[in-house]
């Protein structure tokens, strides 16, 4: 492996053992591509901002100059589906429909609707996997972004996937403003491309804010889904995600709001699992949790209290910034 990506370029090449290649099918049209991740063992992060951005990266011997991001998204040359490593490898996990059908909507609305095929198009020109910069990067983010909006507004089951790529998408516009070189060698010819993409892509959001507030209309959108909301730690989770957004764009009220919602909701479902721990034997139609059953409901209940006492870390950090 020679090239590397960079925020800089192609200049300093990692060694062999930095940026892992394999081959994979893609899962839509089948075409079998080498694709290329950066060895898990050869960096870590130290920090994760207040809506979860790690950052603070630290490499091993061999890996410096990588930026790990620029790395996240697995392409296929062939019909352009893009997906992070994990989702290109198993799309739709827990979705309850067929991926041979999702797979031939992709393929019918690449042929037939023309705003969706030139932004695929355009997205996907030039793509070099194997010495990705950080444009390409950006580009690849947001043809992730695009086809999984696709996806998901068919099977509607699965909003989480597109708050994701939203949040990646967000955290790379981030990263222009603070990795050494990238925005001087990204801004114009993503502004550019920003711009020619208008027309067939109305909803692209071109800034980080935009991609946040994406993102908690994705949320949202979970949320309203009653699958979803049954199970409070699904609810849990996405209101804090929707509050961390929140206090990163500075609406303080609207955060405060989530967070309580998300509180609420897990102390309720805490103490709700306590009393199915505290049932000894057979109580008033109750029966005794026990086994791998109540292994599993004290996890639960630890994860719970772990949101809660995360939410108190974020009230206070609100009171700070409000101070
Ligand atoms: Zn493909």
């Amino acid at each position: 492996m020679k090239q590397v990506a960079t925020a800089h370029g192609s200049e300093t090449p990692p060694t062999s053992t930095a940026i892992v290649s394999c081959s994979a099918a893609c899962p839509m049209c089948g075409l079998v591509g080498t694709q290329y991740r950066l060895n898990p063992r050869q960096f870590w992060h130290t920090h994760r901002d207040v809506d979860l951005q790690p950052s603070g990266y630290q490499f091993r011997a061999g890996a410096q100059g990588v930026h790990p991001p620029l790395l996240a998204m697995w392409h296929c040359t062939g019909c352009r589906f893009t997906a992070e490593s994990a989702d290109f490898q198993a799309p739709l996990k827990g979705v309850l429909i067929r991926l041979d059908s999702v797979a031939s909507w992709v393929k019918e609305a690449a042929s037939t609707e023309a705003a969706f095929r030139v932004t695929l198009e355009k997205l996907g020109e030039g793509i070099q996997l194997a010495s990705l910069n950080f444009y390409q990067a950006m580009k690849l983010h947001l043809l992730a972004l695009r086809i999984w909006d696709f996806i998901g507004s068919r099977v509607k089951q699965d909003y989480l996937t597109q708050a994701k790529y939203s949040m990646l998408l967000a955290w790379l516009y981030r990263d222009m403003g603070t990795v050494d070189g990238a925005r001087p060698q990204t801004a114009a010819q993503l502004d550019r491309l920003i711009a020619e993409l208008r027309g067939v892509w109305p909803a692209l959001p071109a800034t980080e804010e935009a991609a946040l507030r994406q993102a908690i209309g994705y949320y949202e959108a979970s949320l309203a889904i009653t699958t979803f909301s049954k199970d409070p730690m699904n609810e849990v989770s996405a209101l804090q995600r929707i509050g961390r957004i929140q206090i990163k764009l500075a609406e303080w009220g609207r955060a405060r709001e989530n967070l309580r919602r998300s509180t609420m909701q897990a102390r309720a479902a805490a103490t709700e699992i306590r009393q199915q721990l505290a049932v000894r034997g057979n109580q008033a139609g109750r029966v005794e949790v026990t086994g791998s059953a109540r292994e599993e409901l004290v996890d639960r209940e630890r994860r719970l209290l772990a949101f809660v006492d995360d939410e108190q870390r974020l009230s206070d950090l609100i009171r700070e910034q409000q101070a």
